[in-house]
C-alpha cells in the first residue's frame, strides 16, 4: 500500500504531566509514513487517522527514545574531558567539534572523575502526545522514492 504523507501539531508530556515540547504556536511537523521521520510508536499509532483527528498517543519509552542503557554511561578522568570553565551536573555538550558527535549529559562530578551519560535525554521515558491531524494526503513518487515527506504541499525542495 502506498504510504500518506501526515502533517500534525503535537503537544509532548511526560509522566508527570510536565510539557516537554511542542508544536502549538509555531509549523506543524510533515512525515512520510513508516520512513523513520518521526518515533515508531507514534508514526504507528496514527496509522489510519484521517485529517481533523485529536487524540491522545501514548508511546512506551521502547518505542520512542528506548530503553536507558547504563552502558552508555561512563566514568572518565577530569583531564579527558575537552571543556573549558565550570561543569555542573545536568550540563550537556557535544564530545567532539563535528556537529554530529553524541550529546552527552553530566551526571555525576568529583574532583578526578567526570561521570557521562551519552543515552538520549528521554531514554527511558514513556511518553504521551497530544496530537491535532492537520492533513492527510497520498505521498508522491518522489516522496516514496526519497524516503521523507516534501512538506506539507509535497512540492517543497529537498532539504
Ligand atoms: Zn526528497
Amino acid at each position: 500500500m502506498k504510504p500518506n504523507v501526515v502533517t500534525f501539531h503535537y503537544t509532548l508530556r511526560d509522566p508527570a504531566g510536565r510539557v516537554l515540547d511542542t508544536s502549538a504556536g509555531g509549523e506543524p511537523i510533515t512525515y512520510l509514513e513508516g520512513a523513520g521521520q518521526i518515533i515508531d510508536g507514534l508514526d504507528e499509532q496514527l496509522r489510519g487517522e484521517p485529517a481533523g483527528t485529536r487524540r491522545m498517543v501514548q508511546v512506551p519509552a521502547a518505542k520512542a527514545y528506548g530503553e536507558h542503557d547504563a552502558g552508555q554511561i561512563q566514568r572518565l578522568p577530569r583531564a579527558q574531558i575537552p571543556v573549558e570553565g565550570e561543569l555542573n551536573v545536568g550540563d550537556r555538550f557535544q564530545t567532539d567539534t563535528d556537529r554530529y558527535a553524541p550529546i552527552v549529559t553530566v551526571v555525576a562530578l568529583d574532583a578526578e572523575t567526570i561521570t557521562l551519560d551519552a543515552n538520549h535525554p528521554l531514554a527511558g521515558v514513556d511518553l504521551t502526545f497530544e496530537v491535532d491531524v492537520v492533513a492527510v494526503r497520498a505521498a508522491t513518487a518522489a516522496e516514496v522514492e526519497h524516503g521523507h515527506a516534501h512538506g506539507a504541499d509535497g512540492a517543497s525542495a529537498c532539504e
